[in-house]
């Protein structure tokens, strides 16, 4: 049986409503479906306002320019998360400041954020991995407290709540990714949201190039012009198109992603595991939107020949994240601090295959391949 690691969802309907845009003849961004797009959102999470962008990335990129990061500003975030968490405010001249991981959990651990805090910090980045809430009460409370700006890193937290309150709608901004690895995807594809409304303005011109064509569009202006720096962080409503027809679904996907979860659950819940990997914790403030199944391995050497093994039954589990702190890019101008939970996650974490079509039987294949692999090591250790 082979197993791909990913395989994006397809809804159905994104080739007519490709179709569409091109028979309506306005194909660039800010076009009928990206509108379609704000309102889902902002109707359903109730998000003050929400900007498509061609990737989280550039939605990570507009809220650094957004905090005003200047050079030589601090920016905290873990260091176990993608690049771009980081590069986006490194690219505004930030000095990134890694904090550690929480002994339970991936994400950021909220009570070492305050110990990094100095007159140069700008920004908190926490970063809601596999779609699992950070302690946002903690974080907003030492925002205010040093009048610092919370960019959340959701790039996986679609549909994923805090205390009742929608990932994403909790910090000054929130980024999300459609990633075609993430629950909603259309190849390549995010969103700003933007909480705080001092920026609503500024967002829709960094948006459009640093002008101020949306309010043209309007009619509020009679021309439009260079009001602001900016950049194309628009998608073509082509994008937006085959993103609403995902979008559509989404309870359809959530519902079928966490029937998933909760099978891999209820197979890898062994007794005898629990020596040889931990699975997810989700505390209990923080609701799963299932993006993502992993599994936190006893160490590095027992994750690695796991990794092997399944790749040799054709299963296509992967690892993630080198991080950030000694990458080859960082490891210089970081200042040397050990983040041991992150290592550990660094090179114990491994994720399963995790795609709306996995099925029961590969599921239950993949387990037995996961139990038999350990009885082998059992016996040797015996
Ligand atoms: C996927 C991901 C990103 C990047 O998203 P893109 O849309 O590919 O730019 C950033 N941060 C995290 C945590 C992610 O998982």
């Amino acid at each position: 049986m082979q197993i791909p690691f990913n395989k994006p969802y397809i809804a159905g309907k994104e080739l007519e409503y490709i179709k569409d845009v091109v028979t309506r003849g306005k194909i660039s961004g800010n076009g009928y479906y990206t509108q379609l797009c704000h309102d889902f959102f902002q109707q359903r999470y109730g998000f003050k306002k929400c900007l498509l962008t061609t990737s989280c990335t550039d939605a990570l990129e507009m809220a650094a320019i957004l905090c005003d990061i200047q050079l030589g500003d601090e920016v905290i975030m873990p260091s176990y998360t993608f690049v771009s968490t980081a590069n986006a405010f490194v690219l505004r001249g930030a000095r990134i400041v890694f904090a550690d991981s929480r002994a339970d959990h991936p994400g950021i651990d909220e009570d070492k954020i305050e110990e990094l805090i100095t007159n140069r910090t700008k920004a908190i980045v926490p970063v809601h991995y596999a779609g699992v809430a950070c302690d946002m009460d903690k974080i907003m409370a030492l925002a205010s407290k040093y009048n610092l700006f919370v960019v959340e890193d959701a790039a996986q937290a679609m549909d994923s709540f805090y205390k009742g309150r929608p990932l994403g709608g909790i910090g000054h901004f929130g980024c999300f990714s459609f990633h075609e690895t993430k629950n909603i995807q259309c190849g390549e594809g995010g969103m700003l949201v933007i909480n705080d409304e001092r920026f609503l303005r500024r967002s829709e011109i960094i948006w459009e190039k640093g002008t101020n064509r949306a309010e043209f569009f309007r009619g509020e202006v009679n021309k439009y012009g260079w009001v602001d720096i900016g950049s194309s962080f628009l998608p073509s409503d082509i994008i937006a198109a085959y993103q609403y027809a995902q979008l559509e679904n989404l309870d359809i996907i959530q519902n079928r992603r966490k029937e998933i979860w909760n099978t891999y659950l209820e197979n890898l819940n062994l007794h005898e595991s629990d020596f040889f990997f931990k699975l997810p914790a989700i505390p209990d403030y923080a609701t799963n939107n299932a993006h993502m199944f992993y599994l936190v391995c006893q160490d590095g050497e027992f994750r690695n020949k796991l990794l092997i093994r399944l790749k040799e039954k054709g299963i296509g589990a992967v690892f993630h994240y080198l991080s950030l702190h000694k990458s080859e890019f960082y490891r210089n101008k970081n200042a040397g601090r050990e983040l041991q939970n992150t290592d550990r996650y660094s090179d114990c974490l491994i994720r399963l295959p995790f795609f709306y079509e996995l099925t029961q039987e590969n599921i239950s294949y993949l387990t037995k391949e996961i139990k038999s692999f350990i009885k082998e090591l059992k016996h040797y250790c015996l």
